[in-house]
């Protein structure tokens, strides 16, 4: 971090994005603040936290605040004159002008993605987190597919869904889990609604566990009852599109030109427009973290990042596909850590 802070011209750096706390000290509560200059590296909370914050971090000046951690954090830098760095993402500005109220004569330097840009390669123990919550996801989907059947609602699927990640040993569900069938399925985030099951639904379950703070993200498009040649066809499409991407995945390979094997054979086939998001996103801490997977952004993936490839065709007021892995690049390839089936499954 204090690398990162340099190549910045950077004095000092307070943290205030909690997931980026929890990566560069391990504390997982709720509230605080991380201050890091060239010497020291002061973590704040408040009182709910004492105990925790001991037990889950150590070499941190750690202090228990009785106000905002932010404040408490500036005030040990009275009188400060440097380059003072905040994470413009997460600091709002409310809690800027109270900074700037303590500090009136540092030089605030926003910056977007100093802790990010760290966590966007993983080490084999993030990736073993990660590898957990997919195969949490992977458990309950298989367990899922019995209960899927007419007359059953989205939201008592979702239900259950989220039900089965707490008991086999995921803290939640990574987002608010997606069943969206039918017409609704043409909605890339629908919301799991009252909505009933029919035959010839296709339905889009978009879901993701987390294993000790890490996530995963997976997405499959099922049809109840048989499918028919349009389903089938642009099902086959969307898979043969994510393969051909999943295909590319190795280190050195840009991220636009991943977007864009799978964009080029949808659009092939005339459905351009109806592929309207990016490609995939990385995913660990939170469930949409960098890197970007998509035709804006030419940076390379490099060994041990972690994201997702995600192609989808919809079709407004009629459904939509989606089929979505998790995986991580490897020296000479990929490696996919969702493993659920993806031949289409007419149930
Ligand atoms: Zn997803
Ligand atoms: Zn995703």
């Amino acid at each position: 971090m204090r690398k990162q802070m340099g190549s910045t011209g950077l004095d000092s750096f307070v943290v205030t994005d909690m997931k980026n706390v929890r990566y560069l000290t391990g504390f997982t509560g709720s509230s605080g603040a991380l201050m890091i200059d060239s010497g020291t590296a002061t973590l704040i909370t408040d009182f709910r936290y004492a105990e925790q914050v001991e037990e889950e971090t150590e070499g941190f000046d750690i202090r228990i605040s009785k106000e905002a951690p932010l404040l408490e954090g500036a005030r040990l830098k009275n009188g400060f004159k440097g380059r003072l760095g905040f994470e413009a993402k997460s600091m709002s500005y409310l809690d800027f002008s109270k900074l700037k109220g303590v500090l009136p004569e540092a030089q605030f330097i926003p910056c977007e993605s100093l802790v990010q840009d760290l966590r966007k390669v993983k080490d084999p123990y993030e990736i073993g987190k990660i590898r957990e919550a997919a195969r949490i996801g992977d458990a309950v989907f298989d367990e899922i597919l019995v209960e899927i059947r007419p007359g059953i609602t989205e939201s008592e699927l979702a239900a259950e869904i989220d039900h089965r990640f707490r008991a086999k040993g995921s803290s939640g569900s990574a987002f608010e889990t997606i069943v969206a069938s039918g017409p609704r399925s043409s909605m890339p985030h629908a919301r799991a609604g009252e909505r009933r099951l029919t035959n010839g639904d296709m339905i889009t379950f978009d879901m993701g566990a987390v294993f000790d703070g890490y996530c995963s993200d997976m997405t499959r498009t099922v049809v109840l009852g048989e499918a028919d040649e349009s389903q089938r066809s642009v099902y086959q499409l969307v898979l043969d599109a994510q393969q051909r991407a999943l295909d590319m995945v190795k280190p050195g390979v840009k991220s636009c030109d991943l977007d864009r094997a799978a964009r080029e054979m949808i659009e092939d086939k005339g459905y351009g427009e109806n592929f309207g998001h990016r490609l995939g996103h990385g995913v660990g801490l939170d469930v949409h973290e960098e890197p970007v997977i998509s035709g804006k952004v030419d940076a390379p993936v490099s060994v041990n990042m972690v994201f997702t490839v995600e192609p989808g065709v919809y079709l407004p007021k009629r459904w939509g596909v989606r089929i979505e892995d998790t995986v991580v690049v490897r020296e000479d390839g990929s490696e996919r850590l969702t493993l659920s089936a993806k031949e289409l499954m007419e149930l």
